[in-house]
This record gives C-alpha cells, structure tokens and sequence, in this order.
C-alpha cells in the first residue's frame, strides 16, 4: 500500500484514522476493492502530481487568450488541456498581481483540485493549516518564508466539494525568453496553493 508518508508521522491524525477504518470496513464487506483504491492512489499522487496545474500556469504565462479563458471558464480552460475528472470538476483560477496574493485552504477537511495538484500534502490537511490561514493568513505565509509586503492584499479562498482553486502565481522577471517547458519548472506546487511564489529563474 502507498501508504508509507504515515510512518514518517508522529501520530495519524484523526482524518487519516477514520479513512483507514472505513477502508477496512468498505473491503472486509466486498464494497471495495483494495487494488482499485491503491491504483486511484497511486496515479494522483505520483502520475499527476502538481505538474499538470504547473503546466496550465506556464501556458498562462505565455498566451493571454488561455489566461483569458481561465479568468472566464477555468474548467473548460484546464479540461482542454486534457486535465479533468475526479475532484477537478469545477474549478476557478484566481491570479496573483503585483497588489493581490491569493491563498487556498479547505476549512471544513482537505478539498483540492486533483486532475492539477494531485493529492494535497499532509500540512494542507491539518487542523492547524485549515483553521490559522482563515484567521491570520499573514502570519501562516511567513511560516513558509513568504513575507508580502504590506501593500499587497492577501486573499484567502475556501474550497469546498462544488469549486476548487487553482493559484496563478506571476510571472517571474527575467522570464521573458523562456519555453513553455523552462517555464513550467518554476512552478511549485506551493505557489499554485499560494503558500509560496513561483521559482525566480537562476
Ligand atoms: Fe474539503
């Protein structure tokens, strides 16, 4: 089982324990099948990854009319790029500027734009992450060496089952002549969430 980020834990949370005994449950009555849950693991964890939705930030990046689109229709944006599905159902792009700074949580659990990010990491589902980004959204980011200037406002945005968000860091100076593939390797998966930037280039 790819289970193995528990054991590096100190303690499996609630969340973690309640998935684990319904697993157990849902297999022992033939409900499920243990393989199939496996293999949906398996393919957004290490398959998917964060690189898709780098892909889609690069794309922006480098044509205004995909940035257009996924300013208007983030869904239908992202699905042509053949990234949909599961968990990726209804999805909005919310753009970084040189005054706004957008930042995604899921108060209630651990809501996450899967066809692009993947599986979302351990931190974003902690109680701590879910409740402090709401209250002091400021204070989180610095946690994660992100320090914003006082002028730029910070954003927080709630994802739930219905819409889930999807970060459009800017664009870093001295990017101009980079490919679409140079681009996407800036993209972090931090600075998609918003708890970080997108790389500046060496
Ligand atoms: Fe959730």
């Amino acid at each position: 089982m790819p289970h193995d980020h528990h054991d590096h834990d100190n303690h499996l949370d609630p969340m973690d324990a309640r998935t684990r005994a319904l697993e157990t449950i849902l297999t022992r009555k033939g409900l499920v099948d243990p393989a199939a849950v496996d293999e949906i693991i398996e393919t957004y964890a290490e398959k998917v990854g964060p690189r898709n939705g780098a892909q889609v930030v690069a794309r922006a990046w480098d044509e205004p009319d995909f940035a257009d689109w996924l300013k208007r229709d983030a869904t239908a944006a992202i699905a042509s790029m053949g990234f949909s599905g599961r968990q990726g159902e209804h999805m909005r792009a919310v753009f970084n500027t040189p005054r706004l700074h957008n930042l995604v949580v899921c108060t209630l659990c651990s809501c996450y734009p899967w066809p692009v990010l993947g599986l979302p990491p351990v931190w974003y589902k902690s109680p701590a992450y879910r409740s402090r980004a709401v209250i002091e959204p400021r204070a989180v980011l610095r946690e994660f060496g992100l320090e914003l200037p006082g002028d730029v406002a910070v954003r927080v945005w709630d994802s739930t089952a219905e819409l889930r968000y999807l970060v459009i860091p800017e664009r870093p100076a001295g990017t101009e002549s980079m490919s679409r593939e140079e681009l996407a390797a800036l993209v972090t998966r931090e600075s998609m969430i918003g708890t970080g930037l997108a790389k500046v280039p060496a």
